[in-house]
């Protein structure tokens, strides 16, 4: 073996203090994003030259200027959108899945990686009720997951109805934006069901259909277990059993909420879920993993990788190697074909908590979300515009336009102590919480609820 240069030396030290320090802050700085456009441009410019610069000078660029620009969503006083909370364990190992370049393509390959990876699949199955032989793969997003899984979905669908005719799939109002993607992109059309309570139940699914001229062109019928903007929990028996019964394929859509199966006490507002043919899941937002990363199954896989298998002269080798039980080729169940083994930090950070940890940890964003609603309850100008079913609380504060919850917002940004911009709510701009950090305290709800008063 031979020494590494200077250069490289030089960079360990740095680059590993800096996420040595990284790692070591509890809390992490919330810290924002309000350079203007053209000084960021400005302080990038020229950085990347012919000639080679000293490390050192590139990271003080990185955590002068880049760094404080990045909103931290690992920040416990992160409360907008879906926030995140990866694990130590599991940002210490995504660094090494990095510098050993682990991909996680094919068993020829990878084996390892891939078993390990599989294990995990294979508990949220478990956890799931999903079947012995479900599998899938880990994709980079719940909006990668959908499209891989839809695009199953419809293959799937041609066979069974013999045709090549334009498809059409089953979806509510509150379905996520990906999804309405995912069927442009597919080129399947939606059949939309009103949801009057942002909920979809068989009845509705049922009435819609009852109304519809003919729905003998319909594929699928997807369901969210976790809406992102309010946390809504579809009626996945009610509906997996339609979908059955109808001989459509049946998607759960559970990229934000999908988590919740792991927590006793959500778990049984999944019921249901074991019907799915596929599933998916990011546990970059409830799972506690670093971004990017998706759990995709499916209960009949041989049905995914007769969708998605690349052929190829080169890629024989791997399609001959996978043939032995047990052994794996990823690649094949989704639309990707180099992958890196994203599921490791998840396997790592699993065995050394164990799995009840991450049961408590979801349990505690359910809490904090009954108390945020308790709260929200005995204030006279504020109104709970419904009891939370996952980590989400939406409010009301009477009295004010969209203008006073986009001040409130900047406000509580602009003094560090919180990330929390407005949503929207049947057209109406409201307050939303999104708790998913454990760390994130009930006093950090007071005080940002204390903003509102008149
Ligand atoms: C976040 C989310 C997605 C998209 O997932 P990405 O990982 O952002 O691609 C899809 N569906 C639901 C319900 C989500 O919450």
């Amino acid at each position: 073996m031979h020494e590494v240069d200077q250069t490289t030396e030089q960079m360990v030290r740095s680059v590993l203090a800096y996420a040595e320090n990284r790692l070591r802050m509890n809390p992490v700085p919330l810290d924002k994003s309000t350079m203007p456009a053209h000084e960021l441009y400005e302080r990038l410019d020229g950085l990347i030259r012919d000639a080679p610069r000293q490390p050192d000078e590139v990271l003080g660029v990185y955590s002068s200027v880049i760094a404080p620009s990045v909103i931290s969503a690992d920040s416990p006083r992160f409360l907008g959108f879906i926030p995140a909370a990866p694990t130590k364990a599991s940002l210490l190992f995504d660094m090494l899945v990095s510098c050993a370049s682990i991909q996680g393509i094919s068993w020829l390959e990878a084996s390892g990686a891939i078993a390990a990876e599989n294990t995990v699949l294979r508990l949220i199955a478990d956890e799931a009720g999903l079947p012995a032989g479900t599998g899938g793969c880990f994709v980079s997003g719940g909006s990668a997951g959908n499209l891989s899984s839809l695009a199953v979905a419809r293959e799937t669908a041609k066979k069974r109805l013999g045709t090549d005719r334009r498809l059409r799939v089953v979806v509510g109002t509150d379905a996520h934006s990906s999804i309405v993607n995912t069927l442009r992109l597919l080129e399947l059309d939606a059949l939309v069901v009103d949801t009057p309570d942002h909920r979809l139940t068989a009845e509705t699914v049922r009435s819609a259909v009852e109304a519809d001229p003919d729905p003998s062109d319909v594929a699928a019928l997807v369901c969210t277990s976790g809406t992102t903007n309010a946390g809504i929990i579809d009626d996945l028996a009610g509906c997996g059993a339609f979908a059955h019964e109808r001989g459509w394929w049946f998607h759960v859509d559970g990229a934000y909420g999908g988590s919740g199966i792991f927590a006793r006490s959500l778990r049984p507002k999944y019921d249901g879920i074991e019907q799915a043919d596929s599933f998916i899941l990011d546990p970059h937002k409830w799972l506690f993993t670093p971004f990017d990363c998706c759990a995709v199954l499916y209960r009949e896989p041989e049905l995914a990788r007769a969708t998605h298998t690349q052929d190829a002269s080169y890629l024989d080798v791997i399609h001959t190697a996978g043939n032995v039980a047990g052994e794996w080729n990823p690649t094949d169940y989704a639309y990707h074909l180099t992958r890196r083994a994203r599921g490791l930090p998840l396997w790592f950070s699993l065995a050394v908590y164990g799995v009840d940890a991450y049961r408590e940890a979801i349990e505690k964003a359910a809490w904090l979300a009954q108390e945020t609603a308790a709260l929200i309850k005995r204030e006279s100008h504020l109104e709970l515009i419904r009891e939370p079913d996952l980590g989400v609380v939406l409010f009301r504060r009477i009295g004010w336009s969209g203008k006073d919850y986009d001040d409130w917002a900047r406000q509580l940004h602009e003094d560090e102590i919180a990330f929390i911009p407005p949503s929207k709510w049947e057209g109406e701009t409201i307050g939303r919480f999104a708790f998913l950090h454990p760390d994130t305290t009930l006093d950090l709800v007071r005080e940002v609820l204390a903003r509102t008063k008149p």
